[in-house]
């Protein structure tokens, strides 16, 4: 099933890899022209040139972790597209790790590109966003509803963004819808990474990973980019402030 995007002009951060290359794939599938962000040049145009639609892709690089990276990424999109119909807050990292652990780096790190980069990319794109009557999805995650061990700084992140989205919506409604996705385990470098810190191998983390949701396996890209183009969508006009949790039932009970 496809939604159309002809003629709608996409930014989603993080777009080299994982969750958010396979959404500007399918936005691309869905006939959208879409800039890919990467946290540098040399990412962004080998994800690029391995996607293989020049016409409708644009460089923006940069990373989010700082407003001028964000400002960049903005000013990039906005010349290469001419507007903006739809920004996905996608790009994110991890550092599994005890608290003792934790220093200050690790934790600037993590909450300059998880809530910072949401935050600041937002607010350089708002005019374009509210011009256009456009929508913004930021990937959450289930562990921004629930704790896990050695995660608690990418648990602060996601909480953090998804108070940032009920509130943004309230901000920029009724003009700018603004939702949030809150995947569960999905098969990328971030999970695999994840996997091994767990049990010293992608293969056994998997096995554990998976079995924590009703259908007993690791999601692909793809199940998450669905529901981010409905949530982009005319067919979502209503919806706004909402949290949506595509995680195979893995925090139901
Ligand atoms: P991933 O495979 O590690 O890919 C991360 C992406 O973010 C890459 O495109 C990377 O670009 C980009 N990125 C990282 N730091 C950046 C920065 N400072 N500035 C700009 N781009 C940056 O991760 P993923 O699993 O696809 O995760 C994507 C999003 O989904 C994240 O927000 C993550 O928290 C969330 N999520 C993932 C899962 C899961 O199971 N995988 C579950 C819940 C939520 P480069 O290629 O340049 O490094």
């Amino acid at each position: 099933m496809q939604i159309d995007f002809t003629g709608k002009r996409v930014l989603v951060t993080g777009g080299t890899r994982g969750i958010g290359r396979g959404v500007v794939e399918h936005f691309l599938d869905a006939g959208a022209r879409v800039a890919v962000n990467g946290s540098s040049a040399q990412s962004t145009a080998q994800a690029i040139a391995e996607i293989g639609r020049p016409e409708r892709t644009v460089a923006a690089p940069g990373s989010v972790s700082s407003v001028a990276g964000c400002q960049a990424i903005v000013d990039a999109a906005l010349a290469g597209l001419g507007g903006l119909d739809v920004l996905v807050n996608n790009a994110g990292c991890d550092t599994e790790s005890p608290v003792e652990q934790i220093d200050e780096a690790m934790w600037d790190r993590v909450v300059d590109t998880n809530l910072k980069g949401a935050f600041f990319t937002t607010q350089r794109a708002l005019a374009a966003l509210q011009e256009s009557g456009g929508s913004i999805v930021n990937m959450a995650s289930v562990l921004g509803l629930v704790g896990a061990v050695d995660e608690s700084m990418y648990c602060t992140t996601k909480a953090g963004l998804i108070a940032l989205t009920r509130a943004h919506a309230l901000e920029f409604a009724p003009r700018v819808r603004v939702n949030a996705v809150c995947p569960g385990v999905i098969d990328t470098d971030m999970l695999r990474t994840w996997a091994e810190y767990m049990t010293g191998s992608v293969k056994a983390g998997y096995e554990i990973l998976g079995a924590t949701n009703g259908f007993k396996r690791v999601a692909h890209v793809r199940e998450i980019a669905g529901p981010v183009l409905y949530l982009a969508s005319d067919m979502a006009s209503f919806v706004t402030g909402s949290i949506h949790v595509v995680d195979g039932a893995m925090i139901a009970d």
